[in-house]
This record gives C-alpha cells, structure tokens and sequence, in this order.
C-alpha cells in the first residue's frame, strides 16, 4: 500500500518515510505543489499534507488535489503545527478528511494513519 508524503521539511520527510516503511507501507515523498503531478500518476492509498509548504500552501494544494477526478476518494491528512481554533475547519474546508499534529509522536502516528485509511476502506467519507 502506497502512501504519499507533501512535506518541505527534509527531516519530517524523512520520520515519516521512516516510521511508514518500517510498518510495511511503501512511501512516495515530495516537497510541494509537485505532488499533485505525482498523486494523478501513481494514485496512493492515502496523501499525508504539510499544510505550511512554500509558494502554494498545502490549503490550496488540497483543493487542487481534491479537483483531480482520479482523487476524489482519496483520504488527505493534513500534518500542520496550526493549533488556533477554526483550522480544523479550514482544513476539512479545503478537502483533508482530517490531520495529525506537528511534531509527529512517533508512538501514534502510523495508528492514525491506519485509521484513516480504515475510515476510507469502510467507506467513511458521506457513505450511508
Ligand atoms: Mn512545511
């Protein structure tokens, strides 16, 4: 199962890819808007976003991402240090179906990950 990683950060990239491929996954990693290309070709399980990503931020990228027919089911996760009340909403606003908190706890973080992607195998998002 492929998971995609949009994240600037070289050493976040690197704990996510390393706490995803211990547990099994296989990890794709980019650093920013380019992960919308790299999304349509290989069509991940699940899209791990960084919210603050230079240029265009990983709101935007979200939307767009949401706009690919070939993603519309594709559970985001949002990764974001944003604490303020209201960015929950802005995040499931912009089309994450929800988000981990920056720093990554490396005790629960592939448990939330693996969460999200039961939620969207059950058919979580709007399902009957
Ligand atoms: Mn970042």
């Amino acid at each position: 199962m492929q998971i995609l990683v949009i994240e600037d950060n070289e050493a976040n990239r690197y704990l996510v890819t390393f706490l995803l491929e211990k547990h099994g996954y296989a990890v794709a990693a980019a650093d920013g808007a380019a992960g919308i290309a790299l999304a349509v070709e290989i069509r991940p399980a699940l899209i791990l976003l960084d919210i603050q990503l230079p240029g265009m931020d990983g709101y935007e990228v979200a939307r767009l991402l949401r706009q690919q027919s070939e993603l519309v089911r594709t559970p985001i996760v949002a990764i974001t240090s944003y604490a303020m009340a209201g960015d929950r909403e802005r995040i499931l606003a912009a089309g994450c179906d929800g988000y981990i908190e920056k720093p990554i706890d490396p005790d629960t973080f592939v448990r939330d990950v693996a969460r999200h992607l039961d939620v969207s195998r059950t058919g979580g998002r709007g399902a009957p």
